[in-house]
């Protein structure tokens, strides 16, 4: 997900869970009871909501705030309204140090960095704290000095409303990502990954609500885009951006426009994968009785300039009736990517 996200509206309604749910899980680091984490698990994504990894996002969007670099158009840091009333004055000292510790992170990449991966990593409980890089420590150790005070002052209602979301999809997911995956991999011409997808779930992720890195995902509760049904495709188009989903799907775009004579234009592999992504959770949610479905696209994304004007319209005519079919052929495939590629080009003339 690179392109900004509608502003959540509502909070979505809580549902019943009918995919298993594992938590506070045993072992875990934490400092208060409360502040485990809540795993839910189905066969294909592992939805968490846990306090530091929120707590690492937090202080990130934080220090990106206080340098202007919190765009506009992402979800505004609510707690900075009253923040000075909230923390008594110690609590306000060493809160204001945690983010001056994050300073050094503002510019850069939440995807590509390999120190803020490592970071990442460690905050979700997926990495020992000795990989992290010695140039990083400061950020670790500023996490760890104001985890008491998000886990007593604002996570009760982080955690809320990240379980909320996570109860408002996983039933859903459960019954539709077994078909979904398969859908996907046809698509793709991948491998859906061998684990279940780590999912971390916060209210602050990133400035657009929702990136995958290292085959992880982190996806905020809170944008009205995130919220079901669009939920659904945002969590698949996220999962597409896993190697063994993406990479394939690189190439054989690259090849495609490779046999129609051309170039694929800049990124055009991730206006496929938005443009997948909605369709098959179209295809999926009218599969089980849901019809109608509207792509994400449709909020803003695909209104958006000359480009998604030229491209929707070959991507309806050559691409649909590929995933409509539900075949794992890879020569349909690869003949329907070309037939995409030959109409794009054409239009270049
Ligand atoms: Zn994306």
């Amino acid at each position: 997900m690179t392109e900004p996200l509608p502003t959540r509206k509502t909070i979505a309604l809580l549902t019943a869970l009918t995919c298993s749910i594992v938590g506070p899980l045993s072992g875990s680091a934490t400092t208060t009871p409360q502040a485990g984490p809540f795993v839910a698990e189905t066969a294909r994504f592992e939805l968490r909501s846990a306090p530091r990894i929120a707590l690492h996002h937090f202080l990130l969007a934080w220090a990106a705030d206080d340098a202007g670099e919190w765009p506009r158009y992402a979800l505004p840091l609510a707690e900075r309204d009253n923040w000075r009333s909230v923390l008594d004055e110690q609590e306000q000292r060493e809160w204001s140090a945690a983010v001056e510790a994050y300073a050094t992170t503002v510019g850069r990449s939440l995807l590509f960095d390999e120190g803020l991966l490592a970071a990442r990593a460690w905050a979700a409980g997926a990495l020992p704290h000795a990989d992290i890089d010695a140039a990083d420590r400061p950020l670790t150790e500023a996490l760890e000095s104001v985890l008491p005070i998000f886990v007593h002052h604002w996570w009760p209602t982080h955690d809320a409303r990240n379980r909320a979301w996570i109860e408002s999809i996983s039933p859903t997911l459960g019954r539709v990502e077994e078909n979904m995956a398969v859908r996907f991999e046809a698509a793709y011409g991948g491998r859906w990954p061998a684990t279940a997808i780590p999912v971390d779930v916060m209210v602050y992720a990133n400035a657009v609500g929702a990136y995958s890195s290292d085959g992880r995902l982190t996806i905020s509760s809170d944008p009205l885009g995130n919220q079901m049904p669009q939920g659904l495709e945002m969590i698949f188009h996220e999962a597409s951006h896993t190697d063994p989903l993406e990479q394939p799907l690189r190439a054989g775009l690259g090849a495609a426009f490779l046999a129609a004579g051309g170039t694929e234009p800049d990124r055009f592999w991730h206006d496929v994968i938005f443009f997948t992504s909605g369709e098959i959770t179209r295809l999926a949610l009218a599969a089980q009785g849901e019809p109608g479905y509207q792509h994400y696209g449709t909020l803003g994304v695909y209104r958006r300039g000359e480009r998604w004007a030229r491209q929707l319209p070959a991507l309806e005519e050559h691409w649909r009736p590929f995933l409509e079919s539900g075949s794992q052929d890879a020569a349909a495939r690869n003949r329907a990517l070309e037939a995409l590629a030959a109409q794009l080009l054409a239009g270049d003339d």
